[in-house]
């Protein structure tokens, strides 16, 4: 244990605790960073080395003019080691950043030993200290005591399984297909801002689309995510609903009633009713559609309601184990929880979804606990950064929080709006970029080349 102050306690050697360490230790301030492992195990992690990838060797797109490339890039910018290690670990993989898992997780794993000022400590947290300053990082399988003691800090705000909807960019939906109302709204026809965008069926288009969603492949579950009963009950996937009969999912959330299509000025025979995801109105979720199938079942078996046929799904749908606060309510956009001073939380638990995105939060994170120790003014990076955007979503007023992996649709759109979607994407990448350098300026950071 470090004995000299000032110091900071990392929980979770994961991607996050990583990288937090790394930000903080690099500042030259002590860490103690614990993990549970060897010791113990979540339901899936296997290896011995910090930062383990779970699944997937996939860091996902290498392009800039992506959006988990432009995560990247940031992340690199600002001295990631996940980056690092990722760029020392790469295997080929066409466009996307793909690695050895061994070599990444021992790469960072090396680099958090042989630190001067880290100290590793091989034991499980099954309590959040009251005072100092620690970052919380233990990740979507917390084990169960730190989950209880985190309980006692968010009571119901924190979440075991994540039971979501897809999400689809607003600008992919065909508008021709589909029309703004609320139920029972007397001005659809000149409601245009209505609060639901509603996709209506006809008779054949449903029964279609019944048969493909009840045949639909269903993906894979981990021992540890087979049907947890208290969600299922009140929360259970549309294609489970589906196979209780062929009009259960009419009666249930593609019910048409208190709606009238203006085009037919009839009722749809079945409606799916999208909601807007953020302010902006960038990303629309499918109400009721949470869903197990696989990925690309979700783009076929979905892409069959005329509205979506074009649909550009930023978030596909899964109901898994995933322990995460309602950072909403508790967190801020630098990731510091609200009612107590110098804890912070990052990774997965904060409702960022994905590994680079969870190791960006611990950056982030551990660059504001070193200003918190330092008395400065919390970081909130500009919104238009993917960065700054995700930590903008997680702790944006939200009363229907679930998690977000990078995507387009979390950034503000372009002041003039750019048709071709390539190119919009590089307009997008472009300006956050830029923005991140003169942020770096006005506030003294220094960034990598
Ligand atoms: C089964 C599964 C598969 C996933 N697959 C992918 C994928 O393919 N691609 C992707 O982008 N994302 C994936 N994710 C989502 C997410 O990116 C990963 O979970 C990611 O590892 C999250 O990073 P983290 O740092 O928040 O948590 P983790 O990387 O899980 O790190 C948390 C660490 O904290 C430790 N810990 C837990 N409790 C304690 C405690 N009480 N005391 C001390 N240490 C503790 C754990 O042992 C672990 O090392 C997956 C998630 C799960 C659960």
């Amino acid at each position: 244990m470090n004995d000299k102050k000032p110091s900071v306690t990392v929980i979770g050697g994961g991607l996050a605790g990583c990288e937090a360490a790394w930000a903080i230790a690099n500042a030259g301030i002590l860490v103690d960073l614990y993990e549970m492992k060897p010791k113990k195990h979540s339901p899936a992690h296997t290896s011995n080395y910090l930062a383990e990838l779970v699944c997937s060797n996939s860091l996902k797109a290498r392009r800039i003019d992506s959006a988990a490339g432009l995560l990247k890039e940031e992340m690199r910018r600002l001295g990631s080691l996940c980056i690092s290690a990722a760029e020392q670990a790469a295997v080929a993989a066409g466009g996307a950043l793909a690695v050895d898992r061994d070599l990444f997780s021992g790469y960072i794993t090396k680099a958090m030993e042989e630190h001067p000022n880290i100290s590793v400590i091989h034991e499980e947290v099954t309590t959040i200290p009251k005072e100092g300053v620690v970052v919380v990082a233990s990740g979507p399988l917390t084990s169960e005591a730190l989950s209880e003691d985190i309980q006692r800090l968010c009571g119901k705000g924190l979440h075991f399984y994540d039971a979501a909807a897809p999400i689809v960019m607003a600008d992919s939906i065909d508008k021709e297909h589909a029309f703004c109302a609320s139920r029972y709204d007397k001005n659809a026809e000149e409601n245009s801002q209505g609060d639901y965008v509603n996709c209506p069926m006809n008779k054949e288009e449903y029964e279609a689309f019944h048969a493909a969603l009840v045949s639909a492949e269903i993906a894979p579950l981990h021992g540890f995510d087979k049907a947890n009963p208290d969600v299922y009950e009140g929360c259970m996937p549309i294609e489970v609903l589906a196979k209780r009969g062929a009009d259960s999912i009419r009666f249930g959330p593609m019910k048409p009633v208190g709606l009238r299509d203006p085009k037919t000025g009839h009722r749809p025979w079945a409606v799916l009713q999208l909601r807007a995801e953020n302010n902006e109105k960038t990303m629309y979720n499918l109400v009721g559609f949470q869903t197990n199938l696989k990925f690309p079942e979700q783009k076929r078996v979905f892409g069959m309601i005329p509205a979506l046929n074009h649909a550009e799904f930023v978030r596909f749908g899964v109901m898994h184990r995933n322990t995460f606060i309602n950072s909403p309510a508790f967190l801020t956009a630098g990731y510091h929880f609200k009612l107590q001073d110098g804890l912070f939380f990052a990774g997965q638990m904060t409702g960022v979804e994905g590994y680079m995105e969870s190791a960006s939060s611990g950056l982030l994170a551990g660059l504001n606990a070193v200003r918190f120790l330092k008395g400065a003014v919390e970081l909130h990076l500009p919104r238009t950064t993917m960065m700054g955007a995700l930590a903008g979503f997680i702790s944006d007023k939200n009363e229907d929080f679930q998690p977000m992996g990078a995507n387009f649709g979390v950034l503000p759109p372009l002041e003039k709006s750019i048709r071709d979607k390539r190119e919009r994407y590089g307009a997008l990448s472009h300006r956050a970029l830029a923005d991140l350098e003169q942020f770096a300026v006005e506030n003294g950071i220094q960034l990598v080349e």
